[in-house]
């Protein structure tokens, strides 16, 4: 049998035997075309149709042409429609009119063409008008596949329509295409074939099947357009799907006041609250909704008017929210008070709503925990973590306008009147940016994205600005009726306040409000976000669930813990609050840093004798034993991971650089005073020198070459737990040595501290267990971790060092000198200093976590370099065999969701060792 190309809409099961499985049907008809099947199926009203399949799309993009049988198998399934509508395509008595839609597997919006009204022409006009008696209406949709098929079809720009019809309006005195008679369509037909012939050397095709056969190939040809090539790289859609092109029944929406159109979402987009929301016109057709150009009312509105179609679409609408177990965003029409549903697919939504869908769905028992979990992207996290106006500097601001919130979350930026401008001021000049525009079209997604909000003066929660800036994150506030925006001028108008282009504005997409200037943002609190929390704790659930992985010797273990890394009592608080479970790094050269102690640190540095130096190490003690107790307190009963110093010592001195010049210039002014101290430390800072520091004396090194710094440290380190542990405080000190590169440095050293945090312990009269480790941070304690864990009681993966000395990459350099190149070229996957690579450092993490175990097995493994919070690295750590990954506080919420959904993605399998 010829290879089928085409499928009518109740054919659907013999899709999935093709398919094998629901994601091929959705692949093979696209999103549309397998909804409007499955509607069929489940006995919505949804007007005959059939789609063209994706694999035919693909073809006729390799090969230029149709493949062999489509277009025969295309008639025939025209010519099923007929007898099902009752109705003949090109018959001039009873006219079938259809709409060519794309729709490709996942939804694109707006991105490629549609093209309706197929099968008018000035015959079949003739017919209509004697079918509905109704001029109007016939002259219109006449005009609108004019206009569409001259601009989808033949390409002709859009302006060359809307020209004539704007002085056309403007030579009558209209203001609303609604003041349009049928007269005034009537020219506006003759019109538009005049433009097409003008601008084509052809005729508007009188044929129907030719109208058919050329609006298929458009929306095939659609798929390689511009506007949805720069969709499909934002939003990471494979190029080879190909699109779908749906041929549906004309319904019309625009026959008068017992007919209408409209979009509706099944729960509410941005909150996410149990509730419809939708707009729709009456006597309009489906573009005029979306396109925000008309004013439309409430769906509530619909049950005053007309009420059992009202309730017939509640109906419909809660059993496809049951049928697809999601959130519906369904279009609709009535024609002479029959509803029909055209389109019903999952709904773009805020991260807000997501996340409250995901819980609430998962409460009222129509989806599972774990499916909610899943629902939940990382990109949803994070936006829910983002900034919101500071609630201070917010009340003190320059109200401009109100609209419509969009998208919500806070931005600030210059404002651009077109995309154009806003991409390049934001790509080229780094500028922030706020694209302001009457609405948006398909054509100004680019610009949308480049900048940090969106604003327009049209249109509705549905509106094109409004479903892009959801999807994408961006704050977004649309309809600010009050802002009259003058594209000539480049300048916008509100309540007699003016702003021009590149001046400064504060969009509020939460509430819908826009400020004039910059507005401070503040990071939110996750505390007031209930939904997240108790999604957050459904994932701790999951990662924590025993059983998620299994050990090489058959025992079964949970998954991933989620540690953070905080250096001061604050971080860890916030770190608990946001869910960390410990603490997997403390920087402790970082209080180093603090004003009052710095010259401090400088003096032991510099100290000639060891009476100097231990005179500043004593002063310095009782601060780090200060900052420790408070992370001690701030982390009870949880492990507290402190590192030893590490950096190397010239970080805490003066720019050498400087000082070089300080002393030049002092010479050359002949000032004595202070010359010879500045002079003395020159020369210390010189000694210090190192040609590549990262490589030099730091880490384990320095505390073998001065190991009174580290005695200080862990002396400070033992009397605060123990102070602590009086206090009735559960305490957990964990010890990290770092860059270890061979056991024989902890030979050295470990014992010595051990020593001291016994004699804490005696002095204090108080004990607890605590733990010696180490960081594996070179390559060389990967391949030697048996050996390393004979003393080492727990590893943590320093990544950051590990993946520089993997590579030889320097981590200071690599990523501004040429790892942007590397990544554009495809020479690296992406940039190693953010996802974990695998192959190199990954395989080094699998072999130590391996070699270590076979020496101690209950070794504790974390990670505490910046891939801790990366998603993809967490899966990795997961794999391994890590027992938690540690990071920035803000990271740990994504991070356990991450660690959650690795879990379940590998739920019950082996550890991954390393062969
Ligand atoms: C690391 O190297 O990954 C690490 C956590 O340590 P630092 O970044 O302080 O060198
Ligand atoms: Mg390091």
């Amino acid at each position: 049998m010829a290879k089928k190309w085409v499928y009518l809409f109740d054919e659907v099961s013999q899709v999935e035997t093709y398919a094998g499985s629901w994601d091929g049907v959705r692949g093979l008809l696209g999103g549309k075309g397998s909804g409007l099947a499955d509607m069929t199926r489940a006995g919505v009203p949804v007007p005959p149709g059939f789609t063209v399949t994706t694999e035919a799309c693909n073809i006729y993009s390799a090969e230029g042409k149709y493949p062999e049988g489509m277009w025969e198998q295309e008639l025939a399934a025209l010519k099923v429609v007929e007898q099902r509508t009752g109705k003949k395509f090109g018959d001039p008595e009873n006219p079938l009119l259809v709409s060519c839609r794309s729709g490709a597997k996942f939804s694109m919006p707006g991105m490629m063409d549609t093209v309706l009204n197929l099968g008018l022409t000035d015959q079949t006009a003739e017919g209509m008008l004697r079918l509905t008696g109704n001029p109007r209406f016939v002259y219109d949709s006449y005009r609108r596949l004019v206009e569409m098929f001259g601009s989808v079809v033949l390409g002709i720009p859009d302006e060359a329509f809307e020209k004539p019809l704007k002085a056309y309006k403007a030579k009558k005195g209209y203001k609303l295409d609604i003041d349009m008679t049928a007269e005034d369509w009537k020219v506006m037909v003759e019109t538009f074939k005049k433009v097409v012939k003008k601008e084509k050397g052809f005729d508007f095709p009188q044929d129907p099947y030719q109208q058919l056969e050329l609006a298929t190939e458009a929306v095939f040809k659609s798929w390689n357009g511009k506007r949805a090539i720069d969709y499909r790289r934002a939003t990471n859609i494979p190029d080879d799907l190909g699109t779908a092109v749906n041929i549906v029944t004309m319904v019309f929406g625009n026959m008068g006041d017992d007919s209408g159109t409209g979009v509706a979402f099944t729960r509410d987009p941005s909150t996410g609250d149990k509730k419809m929301m939708g707009e729709y016109l009456l006597n309009a057709q489906g573009e005029d909704v979306v396109a925000g150009i008309r004013n439309t009312d409430p769906i509530e509105r619909l049950a005053k008017k007309m009420p059992s179609v009202y309730t017939q679409f509640m109906d419909i609408t809660s059993r496809l929210e049951q049928h697809y177990k999601d959130m519906q965003d369904v279009e609709f029409t009535i024609e002479r008070g029959k509803l029909w549903m055209l389109q019903t697919r999952n709904a773009k939504r805020t991260a807000k709503s997501a996340v409250k869908i995901a819980v609430d769905m998962a409460n009222e028992g129509l989806i599972g925990r774990d499916e909610a979990v899943l629902r939940v992207t990382f990109e949803n996290v994070d936006t829910l973590l983002h900034p919101q106006f500071d609630d201070k500097a917010l009340k003190a601001a320059r109200y401009y306008a109100k609209g419509v919130n969009a998208s919500p979350g806070a931005a600030v930026g210059q404002v651009y009147f077109d995309a154009d401008t806003a991409e390049k001021m934001a790509k080229e000049k780094k500028l922030d940016t706020i694209m302001v525009r009457p609405f948006t079209k398909p054509d100004d997604v680019h610009g949308m994205i480049a900048s940090k909000g969106v604003l327009t003066s049209e249109g509705g929660a549905t509106s094109h600005a409004a479903v892009v800036a959801r999807q994408f994150g961006i704050p977004c506030v649309v309809g600010a009726s009050a802002v009259k925006i003058d594209l000539d001028r480049r300048l916008m108008e509100s309540d007699g306040a003016v702003v021009k282009e590149g001046e400064w504005i504060s969009v509020d997409g939460t509430t819908g409000k826009v400020y004039v200037g910059k507005i401070p943002t503040v990071a939110p609190s996750l505390e007031e976000q209930k939904e997240l929390l108790t999604l957050l704790g459904w994932a701790d659930e999951i990662a924590a669930r025993p059983g998620m992985r299994v050990l090489p010797d058959g025992r079964k273990s949970r998954g991933l813990m989620v540690w953070a890394n905080a250096d001061y009592p604050k971080d860890a608080r916030r770190a608990r609050s946001y869910g960390a479970v410990g603490i997997g790094l403390c920087r402790t050269e970082h209080m180093f840093f603090e004003t009052e102690r710095l010259p401090i640190v400088q003096r032991m540095i510099l100290a000639g004798t060891g009476e100097e130096r231990t005179e500043a190490l004593n002063e310095l003690l009782p601060y780090q034993r200060k900052d420790f107790d408070g992370l001690f307190e701030a982390m009870d009963g949880h492990p507290v991971i402190i590192r030893l110093i590490d950096p190397p010592l010239h970080e805490f001195m003066p720019d050498e650089e400087k000082l070089l010049e300080e002393v030049i210039t002092m010479h050359v002014k002949g000032q004595t005073r202070g010359l010879k101290k500045k002079e003395a430390l020159l020369q210390a800072v010189k000694g210090m020198h190192e040609s590549n520091p990262m490589m030099g004396l730091r880490g384990v090194r320095l505390s073998i070459a001065m190991p009174e710094i580290v005695e200080m440290q862990v002396r400070a380190i033992f009397e605060a737990a123990a102070d602590c542990a009086l206090r009735k405080i559960v305490v957990k000190p964990e010890v990290m040595i770092p860059l270890t590169g061979t056991v024989k440095e902890l030979e050295w050293i470990q014992p010595r501290l051990i020593r001291i945090a016994k004699a804490v312990m005696d002095e204090k009269k108080v004990k607890f267990s605590y733990k010696f480790g180490t960081m594996i941070e070179i390559p060389r304690a990967a391949v030697t971790a048996g050996e390393i864990a004979k003393l080492a009681e727990f590893f943590s993966f320093g990544t950051n060092d590990l993946t520089q000395m993997t590579f030889g990459y320097s981590r200071d350099d690599a990523e501004r000198n040429f790892l942007v190149t590397y990544v554009a070229q495809g020479i690296l996957p992406k940039n190693p200093f953010q996802v974990l690579d695998r192959e190199g450092v990954g395989r080094l993490m699998q072999m130590a976590i391996n070699e270590g175990r076979k020496t101690r097995p209950d070794l504790e493994v974390g990670i505490c370099g910046e891939h801790g919070g990366d998603p993809e690295s967490i899966e990795w750590c997961h794999i391994i065999g890590n027992n938690y990954v540690s990071c920035s506080p803000f990271r740990v919420p994504i991070a356990r969701l991450a660690a959650a959904h690795v879990a379940l993605k590998y739920s019950g399998k082996a550890i991954a060792e390393d062969k």
